[in-house]
């Protein structure tokens, strides 16, 4: 089914000539470096134009012999409208350009809708699109493929040509034509991963498979309608049929996660008709899954989680110990296992105020076979955290009192630091020296107390002449007195040599 481009690639570098001659129509710049395109020479004109990096499309456009062309460094919005051309006559080269927004679809004749690479071709996006017909992906690198929903019509949804290499992250890829899958005959570096989206096989094979040594594709993630254990990347462990539905897992839990009611896991290293456990989860949901024994014929029981309830473990049928999860068991025989649970009881915990130098906590419940389980609801559906129930102490409210300033009879006092909450001494004050005393005259102007060292001033009464007779004689007295005490304090002093 892969067609020889050779060939056509020399036909359409003709064509392509012939194509940039025609005439290009003035473009309506919407926007600084965007385009508006509504008809095919619309379309080219943009593309050739200097400075335009987005080109949007206002109309449905039929590109049938637009060929080979070159968008590099462009996105082309399809703003919701369709591509269509006919098969093999409108391919995208280049590099770093995105496709997206909108519908591509070939025409009657039913070949691809989407044609990638020609020349070497790096870094694409495709994306948000619709196509009728399948991608063909050809000397190209870093081809992304996100949202993308493809339906082949005659082909295959995404075919890596030679040198083909593309990342498929989402979408929908289903086919009518041959597989979904299709890749280059023999070692041409054509290259698949698939790391996500939902693979619908119609009853066709997923991947082409005609005998001839072609590169398989790497599956990572991603859904599928039929087991594609052969295709996976190593990581990937664990097998969950969902009614027929395929999902891959490198976790068993995260499989367990996966599988739902009456879901089928099967470890990918298992072997056909191994014995198989059936789950009962036995909890609100009803939930069943059917575990296959791996090739050495065991099994590992996975964790389970069921809100307000520890969980147990298993209990195999006929037995009533349940077997906890995570644990090894080898089957000997298709086996029932019945998960086993223990209810969750709380207890209240009540309110209480802080004081200033205690916390206090709000009203709350706690676990009590999980101690750190916390929630502030009756119904124990709000956690939180025990920080969380914590209401701070207030701390004190601090005031002064008792101050007295200090007098010259009283020592003083600085006062004490008390809180008004709690009434608390949060620090004592001490004593202030008591003040001199303020004398004048011989008194105290404060407190009245006598000044110890007051000399009240002599005044001689007033007496007339006769008077200072006497005076004359108390004078005279004197001065003899003073040359006798002189006399005896000269002796006194040579005395004490
Ligand atoms: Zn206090
Ligand atoms: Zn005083």
């Amino acid at each position: 089914m892969d067609v020889k481009r050779d060939l056509i690639k020399r036909w359409l570098g003709a064509a392509l000539a012939l194509a940039l001659l025609v005439p290009a129509f003035s473009q309506a710049a919407s926007a600084e470096g965007t385009a508006a395109a509504g008809t095919k020479d619309e379309f080219l004109a943009a593309v050739q134009g200097g400075g335009i990096t987005e080109i949007q499309l206002t109309a449905d456009v039929d590109l049938t012999g637009i060929n080979v062309i070159d968008i590099s460094g462009l996105t082309l919005d399809l703003c919701g409208h369709t591509i269509s051309a006919n098969n093999f006559t409108c391919i995208f080269e280049g590099s770093d350009f995105v496709i997206k927004n909108g519908t591509m679809k070939a025409n009657s004749n039913g070949g691809y809708a989407l044609f990638i690479g020609d020349g070497p071709t790096d870094n694409v996006l495709i994306q948000d699109l619709i196509t009728v017909g399948g991608i063909n992906i050809y000397n190209s690198s870093n081809v992304t493929l996100k949202d993308v929903d493809v339906t082949s019509t005659n082909y295959y949804a995404v075919w890596c040509d030679e040198g083909g290499q593309c990342s498929v992250e989402s979408g929908t890829f289903r086919t009518d034509g041959v597989a979904v899958l299709g890749m280059a005959e023999g070692d041409f570096g054509s290259l698949l991963e698939i790391s996500g989206g939902d693979f619908v096989t119609n009853g066709k094979p997923i991947v082409l498979d005609d005998g001839k040594d072609r590169n398989p594709p790497v599956i990572y993630g991603g859904s599928f309608d039929c087991p594609v254990r052969e295709y996976l990347d190593e990581s990937l462990q664990y097998e969950v049929n969902n009614d027929g539905i395929y999902t891959y897992y490198s976790t068993f839990d995260d499989a367990a996660d996966g599988a739902e009611d009456g879901g089928k896991i099967t470890p990918v290293t298992s072997t056909d008709g191994a014995f198989e456990a059936t789950l009962n989860y036995g909890d609100d949901s009803g939930k069943t899954v059917i575990l296959t024994a791996d090739a050495d014929g065991n099994i590992v029981l996975p964790s389970a989680d069921r809100s307000g309830y520890i969980f147990l473990g298993w209990t195999p049928e006929g037995s009533s110990e349940p077997v906890e999860a995570g644990e090894t068991c080898a089957l000997t025989g298709d086996t029932v296992f019945t998960g086993a649970w223990k209810q969750l009881t709380y207890s209240k915990v009540e309110a209480k105020a802080p004081s200033c130098e205690e916390p206090g906590n709000i009203e709350y419940w706690v676990c009590n076979e999980l101690p750190d389980l916390y929630f502030k609801d009756e119904a124990c559906t709000e956690p939180i955290t025990p920080e969380e129930t914590v209401i701070p102490a207030t701390g004190h409210d601090p005031v002064a009192e008792g101050a007295e300033p200090a007098t010259c009879t009283e020592e003083g006092y600085t006062g004490n630091t008390v809180c008004k909450t709690c009434g608390k001494v949060i620090e004592k004050g001490e004593a202030i020296p008591m003040i001199p005393h303020d004398y004048k005259d011989g008194y105290c102007t404060v407190c009245g107390t006598a000044d110890p060292d007051y000399i009240p001033e002599t005044t001689p009464p007033q007496t007339g002449y006769g008077s200072y007779t006497a005076l004359w004689a108390v004078l005279l007295l004197a001065s003899g007195a003073g040359v006798a005490a002189a006399a005896a304090a000269g002796k006194k002093r040579r005395d004490a040599r």
